[in-house]
């Protein structure tokens, strides 16, 4: 169930998953790590969980997906939002860095050749606390980071020659 989606070094996922990337109704505000359901969502830093919120779904406002979770996580890095997935911890736990912190959910309802589940990551600043939308034709929203970068930095366990990856 935990199948890893990388294997030494971590991956770009493909264009429609980027950070920035145009889509029919908005711009993509994360990077999607496509993965199996259930798959394990580890924390990519130390760092306290200041909130946990509606996601996808209908009590997030997007009833044409499943209904999903993100859980923010605030650390040195910044809040990371890691969305699409359930919650095993609880606001105001603290975490270290390569602990589980949930499960990723099958977002998508419909089968349209492309991955369904996926872990979507996003990167605020500290002291943000909730997820944004990047409108179509407009620039991106001062608060929003691309956490890419985050994912190349080197594991925060120094034994460990990968790459940094919040999935197992
Ligand atoms: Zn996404």
């Amino acid at each position: 169930m935990n199948r890893p989606p990388l294997d030494s070094e971590w991956q770009l996922p493909p264009p429609q998953g980027r950070f920035g990337a145009v889509r029919k109704f908005d711009v993509h505000t994360g990077v999607d790590l496509y993965c199996e359901p259930g798959a394990t969502v580890l924390a990519l830093e130390n760092g306290l969980v200041v909130d946990i919120i509606d996601f996808t779904g209908p009590e997030a406002g997007s009833p044409w997906w499943n209904a999903t979770k993100a859980i923010l996580v605030e650390g040195q890095m910044g809040c990371i939002l890691y969305g699409e997935v359930s919650a095993s911890v609880v606001v105001g736990q603290r975490v270290q860095a390569g602990e589980a912190i949930g499960e990723v959910v099958t977002v998508l309802k419909k089968n349209k050749g492309l991955p369904m589940t996926m872990l979507h990551l996003e990167l605020y600043p500290n002291g943000w606390r909730t997820a944004v939308e990047w409108p179509l034709g407009e620039p991106k929203p001062d608060v929003l980071h691309d956490p890419t970068a985050l994912l190349l930095l080197p594991c925060a366990d120094s034994s460990c020659t990968r790459s940094l990856c919040p999935l197992t």
